[in-house]
């Protein structure tokens, strides 16, 4: 069931009409010696559909924000570190992305990226990994993706997994696999957060920032009840301990968190509700004056 959910799920939420409007090209967002350049490949939103319907969960999301939708996006993060091009998930791959148009803006291109790093094989994630013709969207990369991420499509010999087998024909030697821990490069920390998938990952900046992928989607209702599950989550029980583990060392570090769903620019900072004493709750706070939209012509 949760199968079929999920994948109803992700077809309802990738076929909501994405904006037309401007890219938004930011300046990099400046923390440490680290250049993040968050990059919106689509606008997206969240509505109560991809949520259980129950009376318990729809009463805590409306005491959070009582709309139908939450804002969202599809985010992925362009990272200027340790002299590298990072690239943290390639976004949806289809002909409304909008990642490499905002490359040509920075006068970026694939070929400059050194480094891409996948949080997990959802099409959303990894969709961007090839270009249109199935060969390397980007050619000189080292891949990275969770040891388990990559087994969880390997292992499933009756259902090949055409994403990972595609991709691991096409970057062929170029694959490297991360574990709890894993420093990709020096300060740059993996952290295993399965649940929404089985080997989803979140990385760290050493004390100063955290890419959380998919560890939540909807910003208005899961800060505040870490606790509901969206049918995009392929393990409840899995995911809810991952997110409030990860939140709380969000909390507790002070860490800068980007998301890959979180409205854009995606980049903000988690404290723990405390008015909230009976399960964990936390709120979230976007990072303010952080607007300043670069020349289109730049
Ligand atoms: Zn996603």
């Amino acid at each position: 069931m949760k199968n079929f959910l999920l994948g109803l799920a992700i077809l309802m939420a990738l076929a909501i009409p994405f904006s037309l409007k401007a890219i938004t090209v930011l300046e990099p967002y400046r923390i440490g010696e680290m250049l993040v350049y968050p990059i919106e490949d689509a606008a997206n939103v969240f509505g109560r559909d991809i949520f259980p319907d129950d009376e318990e969960t729809k009463q805590k999301m409306n005491a959070a924000y009582p709309r139908p939708e939450s804002p969202a996006s599809i985010n992925v993060f362009l990272v200027r570190y340790a002299n590298k091009w990072i690239l943290i998930d390639t976004g949806l791959g289809t002909k409304e992305s909008k990642i490499m148009t905002t490359f040509e803006l920075l006068h970026i291109t694939p070929r400059q990226i050194d480094i891409v790093i996948l949080t997990h094989n959802h099409a959303d994630h990894t969709g961007g990994i090839l270009d249109s013709t199935g060969k390397a969207r980007y050619p000189y990369a080292q891949l990275w993706i969770s040891m388990e991420e990559l087994a969880s499509g390997r292992l499933r010999s009756e259902d090949p997994d055409p994403t990972l087998k595609k991709l691991s024909d096409t970057y062929n030697k170029r694959i490297n696999t991360f574990e709890e821990g894993t420093e990709i490069l020096p300060g740059l920390i993996a952290h295993l957060a399965p649940g929404h998938t089985v080997g989803h990952a979140v990385i760290e900046f050493k004390d100063k920032m955290l890419f959380i992928g998919d560890l939540l989607h909807a910003v208005k209702w899961q800060f505040a009840n870490p606790e509901i599950c969206s049918a995009f989550d392929q393990d409840d029980a899995a995911t809810v301990a991952s997110r409030v583990r990860i939140l709380n060392m969000a909390a507790d570090k002070k860490l800068v968190v980007a998301g890959a769903h979180l409205p854009y620019p995606g980049l903000g900072t988690v404290k723990r509700n405390t008015d909230v004493t009976d399960r964990p709750a936390f709120r979230y706070f976007q990072i303010k004056g952080y607007d300043m939209a670069l020349p289109k012509n730049r």
